[in-house]
């Protein structure tokens, strides 16, 4: 059985065909600048032969075309005709309230989905586009939304509320969602899976571009960084996470911004770019560290001291850990960061073994000494395979 995975930005869509009997990927590809002029696609077969179509894409819908098009391309194509697709799963960011885990989509999932666009309105439009332009090209094919919040669903309204009047928060949905609950899920359930312990306490951190922490207990997200927005939380590649909001009303007065220009700012200029001043790309900034640059270096160490101050809060919240767990481009790569989290968790009985810590290895593997009460693991996420597993459950029954 073959998945289609589509995850649609405002102006992108990334899209996957993985095979369901082996959970691999048999074609990855990309629109870019859709809606602007100089749009393109970029498709990679299994072979790893690429294809690239320069062709203006006006809107979601002619760029849906045009995967459907490349998908069955004889020569970098992966499948003979689109009939292979038995599903299709989008992954959509923000389900508000409304629904608490992946839906089968139908019209009346659009209509609550348009409803909740303002609370994304950067990626949502984007997302139901696609969807519509699917159901239109793909007439009786399946199609599953996947949010990005619905794994932190189950936390407990302690911990999503913020402490504003409650009216408000019930008028407006003013409250903590979370986001890459697709991440978490997939890699909660996978270390649940590798650690042989359904009941447990996982500290899950996915730090990458966009970076965020959750507490996971017996398999249920009780506690995540991220918030009404993926702006909350950690220091990110360009987002400033916790801030304090009169501090950043201040730097709205002093540089004379607009209110949707300090979110945009807060967005975009700040995180590791904002303190280094350098870069938002942990391999620069590790590069400048080492020859030397104090701003890369304070940037590195800044992120990691607040990653720390979140394992070690989350660990409160559950009252231990079974596991810390590291995912994404800087989780499974950067032996920097890792060590810097990690240093001085003794009281945690989490103890990095530097050695396991510094080898580089694929796949999901354990860095703590054997002595260590907590396990750390390195463990990739897959977020693709995550929405087509969801999408071949709900579709399927199975
Ligand atoms: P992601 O958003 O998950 O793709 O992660 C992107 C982040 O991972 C960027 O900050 C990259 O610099 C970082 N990253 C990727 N590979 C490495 C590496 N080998 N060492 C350190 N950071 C890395």
């Amino acid at each position: 059985m073959k998945i289609l995975v589509i995850n649609a930005g405002s102006s992108s869509l990334k899209y996957q065909l993985i095979d369901m009997d082996t959970e691999k990927a048999i074609l990855k590809g990309l629109c870019e600048r859709i809606t602007f002029e100089g749009s393109e696609l970029t498709q990679k077969n299994a072979a790893g032969e690429v294809l690239n179509i320069k062709q203006d894409m006006k809107d979601h819908t002619e760029a849906i075309q045009l995967v459907l098009k490349a998908m069955v391309d004889e020569k970098y194509g992966a499948i003979k005709s689109i009939d292979e697709i038995a599903a299709v799963g989008h992954r959509v960011l923000h389900s508000g309230e409304d629904f608490k885990s992946s839906v089968v989509i139908d019209d009346e999932v659009i209509k609550i989905c348009e409803k909740n666009a303002e609370l994304g309105p950067l990626h949502m439009p984007g997302n139901i586009a696609c969807i519509k332009s699917c159901m239109a090209v793909m007439p009786g094919v399946p199609m599953v939304a996947v949010f990005d919040t619905t794994f932190h669903s189950t936390m407990p309204p302690k911990a999503y509320m913020y402490a504003i009047p409650y009216s408000i928060y019930e008028q407006y949905k003013v409250r903590k969602y979370g986001f890459h609950g697709t991440s978490h899920k997939f890699v909660s359930e996978e270390a649940i899976k590798y650690l042989g312990k359904k009941e447990s306490k996982l500290i899950i951190c996915h730090l990458g571009n966009g970076s965020s922490v959750s507490a996971v207990k017996d398999g249920k997200c009780i506690d995540t960084s991220m918030g009404f927005t993926p702006l909350e939380g950690l220091i990110m590649g360009t987002r400033s996470g916790d801030i304090d909001p009169a501090a950043s009303e201040y730097i709205r007065a002093k540089l004379n911004l607009t209110p949707e220009e300090l979110v945009q700012y807060l967005n975009k200029k700040c995180g590791l770019m904002g303190i280094s001043e350098l870069s938002s790309d942990m391999r620069d900034l590790n590069a400048a560290a080492d020859a030397g640059n104090e701003k890369a270096l304070l940037a590195i160490e800044a992120c990691a001291y607040r990653i720390k101050k979140y394992i070690g809060s989350y660990a409160a919240a559950l009252n231990g850990v079974d596991a810390v767990i590291f995912t994404g481009g800087i989780g499974e790569n950067s032996v920097i960061m890792r060590k810097f989290i990690m240093s001085d968790m003794d009281y945690l009985g989490a103890k990095l073994d530097p050695a396991k810590n510094a080898l580089r290895e694929d796949g999901i593997r354990d860095i703590a000494t054997d002595d260590s009460k907590a396990r750390i693991l390195i463990l990739p996420t897959n977020e693709e395979l995550s929405i087509a597993r969801e999408t071949k459950a709900l579709a399927f029954n199975k």
